[in-house]
């Protein structure tokens, strides 16, 4: 059974996977690149698990018992003793080839090892490991305290011995799960991704504003975010990157990531992680940067 867990990446799926993980009573070890976003990870989960004790979920005493599982650090060393280790860092395949190349080598002999990329190749990836039987796509969605489902992804090695193990500690976060083959940006956001880029060319195309696209999909199609607010919360790099992954690996002109999104990402303008996206973030209420 997986007990002790590591997390590479404290992002906003970093910190929410070591969060869940911990809630659950395994130990967690999440890695970064700097003591400063570990200690902003760490500061982001106390704030979280105020909002539950406020809410009457946790009790007082539960934080520091939950903290106190979570061991932040930038030594890869740790990954030795961990039944799994989780890759949650930037969606973006250099960057993810150089932490797996890094890995490997510290890893125990049973290590699991899973990625929560939203759209890279799993078997890409597991071939960049001396493990790709014991490799797998552990797919979490954003936010993940809240959101209930975890999408399984096995490589063309993955053994039935990891997906069980996988699907097994999914359940355990209290999660359900749903399997997706290899294929560019899986199920989720094979479809979520281009409806979302679809948005961002209706903006492009001056056919709505923001906030006419927004409630266009918040009332007309029941959607609990709009579009272009979801894209911000998802991180525009990020809805980026998915584009490029289905535009490149399935060869089709009607996955080509809209001018406009470029653009933004260019200006740093990478949504709500940074204040501002299609919304600026420094106010009260988020207004429309266009
Ligand atoms: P983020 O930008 O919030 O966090 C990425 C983190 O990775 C940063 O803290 C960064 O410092 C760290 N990082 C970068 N290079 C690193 C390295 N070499 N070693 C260790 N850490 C490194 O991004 P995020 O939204 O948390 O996304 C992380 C992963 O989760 C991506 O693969 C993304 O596709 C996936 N994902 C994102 C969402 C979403 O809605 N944002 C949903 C599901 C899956």
């Amino acid at each position: 059974m997986i007990e002790t867990i590591g997390v590479i990446g404290a992002g906003q799926m970093g910190g929410g996977i070591a969060q869940v993980s911990a809630q659950a009573g395994l130990t967690v070890h999440l890695l970064d690149v700097s003591d400063d976003l570990l200690a902003k990870a760490r500061a982001g989960l106390g704030k979280q698990l105020d909002r539950q004790i406020r809410k009457g979920r946790i009790g007082e005493d539960d934080k520091g018992r939950i903290l106190g599982r979570v061991h932040t650090g930038t030594d890869y060393a740790v990954f030795g003793g961990c039944d799994l280790v989780v890759e949650a860092a930037t969606e973006n395949e250099d960057v993810k080839r150089a932490i797996f190349k890094q890995l490997t080598p510290y890893l125990g002999e049973r290590t699991l090892v899973a990625t929560n990329t939203s759209s890279i190749s799993i078997t890409r990836l597991a071939a960049i490991t001396d493990r790709p039987e014991r490799f797998i796509g552990m797919h979490f969605m954003n936010p993940v305290p809240v959101m209930k489902l975890v999408e399984i992804i096995r490589g063309i090695a993955t053994s039935d011995e990891t997906y069980a193990a996988v699907r097994d500690l999914a359940e355990r976060l209290g999660k359900t799960t749903a399997v997706s083959e290899d294929f560019p940006a899986f199920i989720v956001n094979r479809i979520l991704l281009p409806m979302i880029n679809e948005a961002v060319y209706t903006l492009y195309e001056g056919v709505g504003s923001v906030t006419a696209i927004d409630t266009a999909m918040k009332l007309g199609a029941n959607h609990p975010m709009g579009p272009l607010e979801l894209a911000d919360f998802i991180g525009l790099d990020t809805c980026l990157s998915i584009m490029n992954v289905l535009y490149d690996g399935l060869a089709d002109s009607k996955y080509r990531p809209c001018p406009l999104l470029v653009k933004y990402v260019e200006a740093g303008w990478l949504g709500r992680k940074v204040g501002r996206g299609f919304y600026d973030y420094s106010g009260e209420t988020p207004v429309p940067t266009r």
